[in-house]
């Protein structure tokens, strides 16, 4: 997959050089380019930013660096390809495992981080001609600057690549995965010893009997779902309930 990321501060996406991503392109299974958006400025003060129309305190991020950057980006990719154009604010769809999923069957994306208010509406308009355009938000807050949510998104689109996790498995049992996990958290884990300042790993996991182990582990899911993500129990169905039953 390749990932091109635009922003004012290239160095706040250094972490995409460790753990996971820095691996995965190490390994080549991830070709990132982040760029500098005052590449595109031709002012002494590489200015991005100016008073919002209508007024009303702060800056909005202006659109000529933007569409020239994002004409860089398309330029630079594979010939006869467009990215998807992922727009990370507050006011985007929300970003959940799901939409991680179908991020990471495209070939090609493209990251927008903007700071102070935004950027220029037209510069999103004006992409959305060209390619899809994806705007999503991490969740119900709002950040300084969208590179933070850029880490959020690239971590958790790679993790879902093949070949990137050693155990293909691993995501299968995550929380909001697809399938028996999905509108479900995952319960406690445990690991060595068995006992640790006086608590104990609950005996069922030490059974060997994994049919129980499994129903145990659904249970614990649907305990930890009701207690804390009442949202999320308010879309289960019945017809889910069985569908999980089975697949325990
Ligand atoms: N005035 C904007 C609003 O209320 O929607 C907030 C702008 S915020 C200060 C600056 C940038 O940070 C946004 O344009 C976006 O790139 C990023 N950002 C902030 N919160 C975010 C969130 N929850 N999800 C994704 N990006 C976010």
């Amino acid at each position: 997959m390749r990932i091109d990321v635009v922003s004012i501060f290239p160095e706040y996406l250094e972490p995409l050089n460790i753990s996971l991503v820095g691996k995965a392109r190490a390994r080549g299974q991830l070709d990132v380019h982040v760029h500098d958006l005052r590449d595109w400025t031709y002012d002494v003060h590489r200015t991005v930013d100016d008073s919002p129309y209508g007024g009303g305190p702060g800056m909005v991020m202006k659109p000529e660096p933007w569409g020239e950057a994002l004409d860089a980006v398309l330029a630079a990719g594979p010939e006869g390809e467009v990215p998807t154009l992922v727009v990370p604010t507050p006011s985007g769809r929300p970003f959940t495992q799901e939409l991680a999923q179908e991020l990471a069957g495209r070939p090609w994306l493209a990251f927008t981080p903007a700071r102070y208010e935004g950027i220029d509406r037209r510069v999103i308009e004006e992409a959305a001609t060209r390619m899809p355009v994806v705007e999503a938000s991490i969740g119900d807050y709002v950040l300084a600057g969208g590179e933070v949510a850029v880490l959020v998104m690239v971590e958790a689109i790679a993790r879902l690549l093949p070949g990137v996790l050693g155990n293909a498995e691993s995501h299968r049992d995550d929380s909001f995965a697809p399938g028996a996990m999905a509108d479900l958290l995952e319960g406690p884990v445990y690991t060595k010893p068995a006992e640790w300042r006086g608590r104990t790993v609950p005996d069922i996991l030490l059974s060997g009997n994994h049919g129980k182990i499994a129903r145990w582990r659904r249970e614990q899911a649907f305990a930890r779902t009701l207690a804390n993500r009442p949202d999320l129990v308010a879309r289960w169905r019945h017809a889910d309930f069985d569908k999980k039953d089975r697949a325990a």
